[in-house]
């Protein structure tokens, strides 16, 4: 039967028709802080409740314990500083198996019907890069399964399985990155994150008190702002949103107000004001390793850099002086947990390349400003050199992107700088109240 005017229609179609237009597929995820205790997995749960209620089809995605994780990585570290990565993996990934079972465990006690899932039992398929495994595939199906049969799933994430059967994690902040991946392999309508603020702000409103929550940030800002030490969400989260065109909203799991909106990011066409600056970022995660009286020919930097690259350390920021007598410095940034390695490969390359003392340091912040505005507005930099000039703060190296100019200065000036520049950029909160 066809027929245009619903009335005359079959009324069970057309209600299936209405209800199906209504029933949302949401993945909601939740952090660390927001089931780090009894009190805050009954709260999540209720949360969970409202949502179902809502008529919405759920799959939930949970993080550790607030603190568990760091204590994993402790336990592993304290008894071999570089254990075996799988072993490592098997060990870091139980927090997210704890959660997931008291999550669901929570829901039954609210009659409602959940099952836990870990990993490997989704699948969600990674590559065997054990510590910071990549996502390979997710079967939607076993969640689709549930969702079909009124069972709310409750996904364990930041973990996954390799081909070779082994738990593999995906990296610090992980789990955010499943519930995307997740909401892709499900085609969900949407993508909470709940965490503990509420919203993705114009920076982090834990250091610069004048933060101002965003309704909206692009993609691409998101990525670069994490990419650049804005935790709030982990960069493949984004990197994978964005792709899959998965919508991901940052909301607060503490709020108990019903009409929070939280941040979306959204695509940089759907009617955005192109704000300057969106965001500024820091990270202490950084260790600055200087090379004096490196010989000044062709190929040493390749040599340098390739060396370090393909034992897989990461060189974020570089600069290099004009050479004298035949003779130049460098200075590079790698993370933290790299210096270690680089310093060892640099020791390797000496025979090669003569250099003389390398020096590293740890007192250092990078901080970055970000905003896709500036590919259309000059200026953005030179405010920053002023801004932290007139602090009397040393800008030690500087890297840039289209979107992106980030310094590294001395981590002691970290507050300073940050609250400097936010105000400088006109990002206050309030500031539009007196003008
Ligand atoms: P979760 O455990 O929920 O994953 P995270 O600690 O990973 O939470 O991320 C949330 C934290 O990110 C916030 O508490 C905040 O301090 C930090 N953060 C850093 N930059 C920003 C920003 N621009 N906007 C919001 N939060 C930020
Ligand atoms: N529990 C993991 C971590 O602390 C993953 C996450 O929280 O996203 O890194
Ligand atoms: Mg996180």
């Amino acid at each position: 039967m066809s027929t245009l005017d619903p009335s005359q229609g079959d009324p069970g179609s057309l209600t299936d028709h209405n209800l199906s237009r209504r029933s949302r597929t949401i993945v909601m995820k939740f952090g660390g802080t927001s089931v780090g205790d009894l009190d805050r997995i009954r709260n999540v749960a209720q949360k969970i409740k409202m949502e179902h209620e809502r008529g919405n089809r759920v799959a939930v995605v949970v993080s550790a314990m607030a603190g568990v994780t760091n204590q994993m990585v402790k336990y592993c570290h304290d008894l071999n500083p570089m254990p075996v990565l799988e072993e490592y993996d098997a060990v870091v990934a139980t927090g997210e198996q704890v959660t997931s079972g008291l999550v669901a465990i929570a829901l039954n006690g609210l009659g409602l019907r959940a099952r836990s899932f870990q990993g490997w039992q989704v699948p969600l398929v990674t590559d065997d890069s054990h510590g910071k495994a990549a996502i390979e595939s997710v079967d939607g199906q076993a969640i689709l399964s549930c969702l079909e049969a009124g069972i709310i799933p409750v996904i364990a994430g930041f973990q996954g399985v390799d081909r070779a059967g082994r738990i593999a994690t995906l990296g610090r902040g992980g789990s955010d990155t499943s519930a995307v991946a997740f909401a892709a392999a499900i085609d969900a309508d949407q993508c909470d994150i709940y965490t503990d603020v509420d919203g993705v702000y114009t920076t982090d409103p834990r250091i610069v008190t004048k933060a101002k929550k965003l309704d909206r940030i692009t993609y691409e800002e998101m990525l670069e702002l994490a990419s650049v030490g804005a935790k709030v969400l982990q960069t493949r989260s984004v990197a994978l949103a964005m792709r899959e065109k998965v919508r991901v909203r940052v909301l607060s799991s503490f709020d108990q107000t019903d009409d929070q909106s939280g941040t979306i990011v959204v695509d940089e066409d759907e009617g955005m004001e192109k704000e300057l600056v969106a965001g500024i970022a820091y990270s202490r995660d950084e260790a600055k390793i200087s090379l004096r009286n490196v010989p000044d020919r062709p190929g040493v930097a390749a040599a340098i850099f390739g060396g370090l690259a393909g034992n897989g350390v990461n060189v974020d920021m570089i600069v290099q002086s004009i050479g004298v007598d035949q003779t130049t410095n460098m200075t590079f940034t790698v993370s933290k947990g790299d210096e270690r390695r680089a310093r060892q490969i640099l020791d390797e390359l000496r025979e090669e390349i003569p250099y003389g003392e390398l020096a590293t340091s740890h007192d250092v912040v990078k901080i970055s400003v970000v905003g896709v505005g500036m590919r259309s507005n000059t200026g953005v930099a030179a405010t920053m050199f002023r801004t932290l000039a007139e602090r009397g703060i040393n800008v030690q190296v500087i890297s840039t992107s289209e979107i992106k100019i980030s310094v590294l200065i001395d981590a002691e000036y970290t507050e300073l700088a940050m609250r400097a520049l936010h105000t400088a950029y006109g990002l206050d909160a309030g500031k539009e109240d007196y003008s």
